[in-house]
């Protein structure tokens, strides 16, 4: 789980996002597996369907995979407890912090346009 524990600077587990997969609708395709670059999922090859095992590795506010779901069976909670999060829990500290490192970057990108 090395570098998925926060969320700037919020313990990841103190925030409820993660996918939910619907079995009524599932179809086992595997997609959701296969383009989560962060290993929320793993695949049941005897059940032929999809799992969530590492759910809070999933980041903030992502739903690639419920959109790229060909069925509709990958749902979320309402993008306002992440809002909520971003209202209650001072995470601009940190926000800040990350740009300052990011602005490192671009200069050097800059550069070398
Ligand atoms: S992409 Fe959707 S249908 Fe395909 S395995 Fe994942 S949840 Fe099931
Ligand atoms: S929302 Fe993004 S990070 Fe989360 S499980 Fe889906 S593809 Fe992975």
């Amino acid at each position: 789980m090395k570098g998925y524990d926060q969320w700037f600077g919020v313990p990841r587990k103190e925030i409820a996002w993660y996918p939910k997969i619907d079995p009524a609708k599932c179809i086992g395709c595997g997609l959701c597996v296969a383009i989560c670059g962060r290993e929320v999922y793993s695949y049941d090859f005897a059940d032929r369907r999809s799992v969530v095992v590492k759910p809070y590795n999933c980041l903030v506010g992502c739903t690639t995979c419920s959109n790229l779901c060909p069925v509709g069976a990958i749902e979320f909670p309402s993008i306002e407890i992440v809002r909520d999060v971003i209202k209650k829990c001072g995470v601009f500290k940190a926000v800040k912090e990350k740009l300052k490192e990011k602005h490192g970057d671009f200069v050097e990108r800059a550069k070398k346009c």
